[in-house]
């Protein structure tokens, strides 16, 4: 089982992280992407992943929240890491109109500009979109080309999406957002549509803690999600699809080693 998306480099872990990725591999997880940013979260995120190779892996690129602070010396950084084999996708980017902390032209042109990157480097996507279905769908449309290898992480869309999406060969990522009793009532019901092998799981934390009862009082720092959490997740999803969770995590950890290019 692993893990693609983890805000590791988040200060929330700057004291405990050892003991955070102890009770990560006690939970079974044979990995943990580390989600990069900014061009500091990357660099955060690829040095933790060179200090424990084949269980923390990175990405590199900017948030569309960070996406004002996108120009030519960001991109050379970005791009210095996308050498790197710790590094193994461009992003988080993509689009957030739910809060616009960047403005949306400058989101749309910082998408734009990593999906080169990626294309450049052959290097999968990490993306985000939010609140931004039909620009996040056209650019991602017109930029892709035939090797292009995207996944939409913590889906929370709609199903006209999830089936846009699919239908673009995206793959598509779930988090504990699926396990919240009322936010997550139309994803649980919507899944189906996702065929197993386009699925992967994710924690995204520190955020999203799964709402499984009981839980919460078992996070060390309260409100804070840790990977631990991943198995939660797993066999909510599993039950939404109607499968096994051991044929589930089986399915998604697959999907992640090909889409990533794990070494396993
Ligand atoms: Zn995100």
């Amino acid at each position: 089982m692993i893990d693609i998306g983890a805000n590791l480099s988040n200060p929330t872990f700057d004291n405990d992280l050892a003991e955070v990725l102890q009770r990560a591999k006690d939970a079974k997880l044979q990995a943990v992407i580390v989600t990069g940013t900014s061009v500091e979260s990357s660099k955060a995120a690829l040095a933790l992943a060179e200090q424990q190779p084949n269980f923390l892996y990175a990405t590199a690129g900017v948030h569309p929240h960070d996406a004002d602070s996108y120009n030519n010396d960001i991109e050379k950084q970005i791009s210095a890491m996308l050498g790197n084999s710790n590094i193994v996708a461009v992003g988080e980017t993509g689009l957030d109109f739910n809060r616009n902390f960047s403005t949306p032209d400058n989101q749309r042109h910082a998408f734009e500009a990593q999906i080169a990157l990626a294309n450049h480097y052959q290097k999968p996507l990490f993306l985000h979109e939010r609140d931004a279905f039909e620009d996040f769908h056209s650019i991602i449309s017109a930029n892709k080309n035939e090797q292009t290898q995207a996944i939409v992480h913590c889906f929370t869309g709609s199903e006209t999406a999830l089936k846009a999406y699919l239908d673009l060969g995206l793959y598509i990522g779930i988090t504990g957002w699926i396990s919240d009793k009322k936010r997550g009532a139309n994803l649980r019901e919507i899944i189906k549509y996702a065929p197993l092998d386009r699925l992967m799981i994710e924690t995204d934390a520190p955020y999203l803690t799964p709402q499984q009862a009981g839980l919460k009082n078992q996070l060390s720092k309260k409100n804070r999600n840790e990977p631990w959490t991943l198995p939660y997740t797993a066999a909510t999803l599993a039950e939404c699809l109607g499968v096994k969770t051991e044929v589930l995590i089986e399915k998604t950890t697959e999907n992640t080693n090909n889409f990533f290019n794990l070494v396993s």
